[in-house]
């Protein structure tokens, strides 16, 4: 088992599948010129699966698929198939363009929950945030997969003066239909222009859903990262991760690998431990992977303190999110 020196057990992989991707929301892509990663210093598909067994006899059991955006690689299909034969709970977070493409594919491999983003229920915000026009594509991907019976969770990273004004429109939403819409604190990463001012929190997201409704928490499992709600009567539920006013680091089990291989042992860490050089150097990757847990710093990836009005978005070493897998 891969156990910190905070007694944290790491049985939860997010593997990024590509760090570009179809659109381009100002939050996570930068908006000057992007270099993609050339793809021969990205993980192959047997590379992934290679790694990815490492990792199972390591312990884990829960895989998560991202990105940039995971369903915009040509061998996205392939690489579902071959991680649905683990004994892990396999789901994708994805941006939903092209979810019409692999909804058979993500049945097949034992997918049963996906996270799909969507940011705002307006086609002229979608735009405004994505620089992309596919806000009726998702929509109808999301809808699609919910009459599939998927457990649909929608991720809406919250801005102050962007959309928090939908809140209310999102929890609406949940009335009728089974969608379970989680509401993403903004957090800084290279080149994404975070400042604190623009967090809308917890704390304040709730105030806006208590002018409209009542709701009750929801019991919360160990290390979920979303603390949840219902409306009592509503179809759907809704969440908030407050990653920024209020983290849950003391119950992380969550570890990344970048789409060229490198392990991240935190979303915010600066370190990061180059599997795909070893692999293929024959190196041993199982002591590689020890050791980078082992580094674990005990929240934020040591970079800044849960006090996040104080923070200077400057001063931390990271890369992009689409750089690292969200
Ligand atoms: N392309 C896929 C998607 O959009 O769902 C997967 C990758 S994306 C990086 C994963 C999640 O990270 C998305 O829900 C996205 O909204 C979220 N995200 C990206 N940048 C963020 C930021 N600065 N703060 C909070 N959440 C962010
Ligand atoms: Fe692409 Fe997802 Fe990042 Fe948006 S959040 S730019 S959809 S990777």
């Amino acid at each position: 088992m891969l156990i910190d020196k905070y007694n944290r057990v790491h049985n939860y992989l997010r593997i990024s599948l590509a760090d570009n991707c179809n659109l381009r929301c100002f939050y996570c892509m930068p908006e000057e010129e992007y270099d993609f990663t050339p793809s021969s210093q990205l993980m192959k598909a047997d590379e992934i699966e290679s790694l990815a067994k490492t990792f199972v006899q390591l312990g884990v059991n829960k895989i998560r698929l991202t990105g940039g955006e995971p369903l915009v690689r040509k061998d996205a299909a392939d690489i579902i198939r071959r991680l649905g034969k683990l004994p892990v709970k396999l789901t994708i977070t994805t941006n939903g363009t092209r979810l019409h493409e692999f909804v058979d594919v993500l049945e097949e491999a034992g997918v049963r929950s996906l996270n799909i983003s969507l940011d705002t229920l307006q086609a002229d915000t979608f735009k405004h945030i994505t620089r992309r026009d596919q806000f009726q594509t998702v929509l109808n991907n999301i809808n699609l997969l919910i009459s599939r019976n998927f457990h649909v969770k929608v991720n809406v990273v919250v801005m102050k003066g962007l959309n928090d004004g939908e809140i209310n429109d999102f929890i609406a939403w949940t009335k009728d239909t089974p969608v379970h819409v989680r509401f993403i604190e903004f957090m800084p990463f290279s080149g994404n222009k975070w400042t604190s001012n623009k967090v809308f929190t917890l704390q304040q997201i709730l105030q806006v859903v208590e002018q409209q409704c009542s709701f009750l928490p929801l019991k919360n499992e160990e290390h979920d990262t979303a603390k949840g709600y219902i409306v009592p009567g509503h179809a759907g539920t809704f969440a908030v991760i407050s990653t920024m006013s209020a983290p849950f680091c003391s119950t992380c089990n969550r570890m990344r690998l970048t789409a060229d291989g490198k392990m991240k042992n935190c979303l915010f860490a600066e370190n990061e431990m180059d599997l795909l050089t070893a692999l293929r150097n024959g190196e041993d990757v199982t002591q590689l992977i020890q050791q980078n847990i082992a580094s674990k710093a005990k929240e934020l990836g040591g970079q800044f303190t849960a006090d996040f009005e104080h923070i200077n978005a400057e001063t931390i070493h990271n890369r992009s999110m689409i750089g690292i897998g969200g």
